[in-house]
């Protein structure tokens, strides 16, 4: 077998259960991930032991009870990322869409009833290498279907997460989603928004990294999710509009795994590209992401009338740290033959002292050769910047001369210019 430390480790927790007469199995996504012949990311033990019982077993210490309400104990180890060890459960009443109320013990064959699909609700003994399949997941998993177990509506209106889950698992395993599970979301789509941001965020995340997220925004579309979750594509979506071609378009030829970047894909052709970062707030993104977002909406306009520019404008773009999700999403926006992108790409293969050479001088060179600071530093050093990418002037001496003829000149400031320069 594979040598992933987590898997062993897994492996290793069900065989001391069932040494200590409890039934043990691992349960959901890694029975899923294996039956498709993928790496699981993390694996599941579900058994009958109570958590108190779990704990004794593997002890206080290599053991949190984080979330021992819902009967799921984290069984730690050295080698690889802790195992959560869950007590075999049926959910009681969801009263709030979002959780359940309290959780009942019960056998291996309910819990797989609580599970939100079929693809999902599968057991594997590793011990006898057996799947316990209680729910028809093998046969979803070998059609390509996502289907609820039980009554779709029902376990909707539980948990409002399940109806993005199913949009994601949909996208990244280039599954179908079963009609009566479709028709399910689609007429309780915009009650997704119950759900925390955080949750809704996490799955957006997952859908929208993966290759398959053209597919994905479609699916969103059809399933009624897009309204609640972006208002701001849904005219574009409406009519199926350039606009709406455009961002699909625009989606499937990116080639970045970057959130940011695909985020402003879906913006860059809206009339209010801007918006990406009240986006990126809704879904409670990090600031970093939410700039990038919003920085690349901004510059792909600039890049788009590239070959027009003042060099010194795109000299000011280029060398920031992400120019490389630029190019990534101009390429995908505006085709990879577009002038203004490889006109960008020739510029960015200079080397950095001629792209981004270092500022010849700075406000505090300024106020070191006896000028004053005040508001009209920027504007004086923003000249003097240009004139050095433009290669007007070449060394420190030629800036400071710049710099004391804008003053005699009056260009930089009227008000105060004269008595800029201290009385020697
Ligand atoms: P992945 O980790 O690849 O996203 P996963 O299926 O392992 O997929 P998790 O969120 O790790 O997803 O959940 C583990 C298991 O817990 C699932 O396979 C499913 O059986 C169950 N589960 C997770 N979220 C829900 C939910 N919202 N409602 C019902 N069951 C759920
Ligand atoms: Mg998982």
């Amino acid at each position: 077998m594979s040598a992933n430390p987590q898997r062993e480790f897994a492996l290793d927790i069900v065989r001391q259960l069932r040494a200590a007469s409890f039934e043990a199995l691992w349960a959901g996504g890694c029975v899923r991930d294996q039956l498709l012949g993928r790496e699981p990311q993390d694996y599941d033990v579900a058994t009958n032991a109570r958590p108190e019982e779990i704990q004794k077993l593997f002890g206080q210490r290599r053991t949190l009870a984080i979330g021992a309400a819902f009967g799921v104990i984290s069984v730690l180890n050295k080698n690889s990322g802790p195992v959560e060890v869950a007590t075999f459960r049926s959910d009681g009443a969801y009263l709030d869409g979002r959780h359940p109320s309290s959780v009942v013990y019960t056998t291996a064959e309910h819990d797989a009833q609580r599970r939100d699909f079929t693809i999902n609700g599968m057991f594997f003994d590793p011990l006898e290498e057996r799947v316990i399949d209680y729910v028809g997941g093998q046969a979803d998993l070998a059609a390509g279907v996502i289907r609820a177990i039980g009554d779709p509506a029902a376990r909707f209106t539980e948990d409002k997460l399940r109806m993005l889950r199913a949009a994601r698992f949909a996208t990244t395993f280039d599954f179908t989603i079963e009609p009566v599970t479709l028709a399910a979301i689609q007429s309780m789509a915009a009650e997704v928004t119950v759900v925390s941001a955080e949750r809704i965020g996490a799955e957006l995340t997952r859908l929208f990294t993966h290759p398959r997220r053209r597919e994905g925004l479609q699916l969103l579309q059809e399933s009624g999710l897009l309204p609640p979750l972006f208002p701001e594509l849904v005219d574009a979506a409406r009519n199926n509009s350039d606009v709406w071609s455009k961002a699909l378009q625009t989606l499937e030829r990116l080639e970045s795994e970057n959130l940011s970047t695909a985020l402003s894909a879906l913006f860059v052709g809206l009339p209010k590209p801007a918006e990406v970062a009240a986006a990126g707030r809704r879904f409670r993104l990090s600031n970093k992401e939410i700039d990038l977002a919003a920085w690349l909406v901004k510059q792909l306009p600039r890049i788009d009338v590239a070959e027009q520019l003042f060099w010194p404008q795109l000299q000011r773009i280029l060398p920031h740290e992400s120019a490389g999700e630029l190019m990534a999403l101009a390429r995908a926006a505006l085709g990879d033959k577009h002038a203004g992108l490889l006109g960008c790409q020739v510029l960015l293969a200079l080397p950095s002292e001629r792209l981004n050479p270092p500022p010849l001088l700075t406000g505090d060179d300024l106020v070191r050769h006896g000028y004053r600071p005040g508001p009209h530093f920027a504007r004086l050093l923003t000249a003097i910047r240009d004139a050095q990418l433009e290669g007007q002037i070449r060394d420190q001496a030629e800036a400071l001369q710049l710099a004391e003829q804008l003053i005699q000149d009056q260009d930089i400031d009227h008000k105060g210019t004269k008595d800029t320069k201290k009385e020697k």
